[in-house]
């Protein structure tokens, strides 16, 4: 997840190999590496191709996750998408994203305070 890795603007940190967001489907930094085209806006991005991240469903409480997989009824854990294109600051959810926002357009969120770096 790169902490360590230093914040650019109020929306991304820069890692050793990409660049990191905020998710707001997914409530979880995501990845979007150096091999993807970027336009160079720290503010409004644009990213292409779409991104795609597979993962396992997760459980939520009041926002916060509880570090706990959610299972199926034989207790199997859940596989889940989050698909989306980034273009000039819109995170734009397709609709096989298997999160809340599936099929929305949101604006790329701040990190999170506690995400962000103090001085910038
Ligand atoms: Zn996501």
């Amino acid at each position: 997840m790169g902490l360590g890795a230093m914040q650019v603007s109020t929306k991304l940190r820069r890692d050793e190999c990409g660049y990191d967001h905020w998710c707001p489907g997914c409530q979880e930094m995501h990845r979007l590496p150096d091999s993807w085209s970027f336009d160079g806006n720290l503010v409004q991005p644009t990213f292409t191709p779409s991104f795609k991240h597979s993962m396992l469903k997760r459980i939520f409480v009041g926002g916060k996750w509880t570090g706990e997989w959610a299972r199926d009824s034989s207790g199997n854990t859940i596989p889940a998408t989050c698909h989306y294109t980034l273009t000039a600051g819109q995170l734009q959810f397709c609709p096989d994203s298997t999160h809340a926002l599936s099929g929305k357009t949101v604006p790329l969120p701040d990190l999170p305070a506690d995400l962000g770096d103090e001085t910038i």
